[in-house]
């Protein structure tokens, strides 16, 4: 937990309406990801969707837990009933027991050094881009307007926009 967040890197206009949030059930970040919401003028405004590896367990635990897409999709369906959000915020994070589960410890664990914490970085955009497709589908189907934003908080509760995955084919399943 981290008590000062006077510089997230971040830089786009804050949402005007209420978000979805999809983030992992991680117990050490819930603190940070208040916080963040906060920081982002969202204090009251998101219904927050928690499941185990956050866009890798929404997308159903890499095949793990297959029918975690339909819990996903009707908790964002009813989100959308009572919100009509435009916007969903895809928080991931470092150090992610659930993508170690999913991934093994090939795919899914990273240490400290800059080029694992690189491929850290790659293989959640990989899962975060993919279900942002996915939602974006769902959105399109139902003829309603979304922006997906994907993040990635490390430990100490920073927060940075999480760019596209360089290589898509990147994914830990290794
Ligand atoms: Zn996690």
């Amino acid at each position: 937990m981290s008590l000062h967040h006077d510089a997230y890197d971040i830089s786009y206009p804050p949402p005007r309406k209420a978000v979805l949030l999809v983030t992992c059930m991680d117990l050490r970040l819930m603190d940070d990801v208040v916080q963040f919401m906060d920081h982002d003028n969202l204090t009251n405004r998101y219904d927050h969707v928690t499941i185990a590896g956050c866009a890798l367990g929404a997308l159903g635990a890499n095949g793990k837990h297959p029918h975690w897409v339909d819990t996903f999709k009707d908790h964002f369906k009813i989100a959308h009933e009572l919100r009509e959000f435009e916007d969903v915020y895809i928080i991931e994070h470092r150090d992610c027991g659930a993508y170690k589960k999913f991934l093994g410890k090939k795919g899914g664990s990273f240490d400290d050094t800059p080029a694992d914490q690189e491929r850290e970085r790659e293989v959640h955009a990989r899962w975060a881009y993919e279900a942002a497709e996915v939602m974006k589908e769902w959105a399109r189907r139902m003829g309603v307007p979304l922006n997906v934003r994907s993040f990635l908080m490390n430990l100490r509760g920073d927060v940075k926009p999480l760019a596209p995955p360089a290589d898509p084919s990147v994914d830990g399943k290794g």
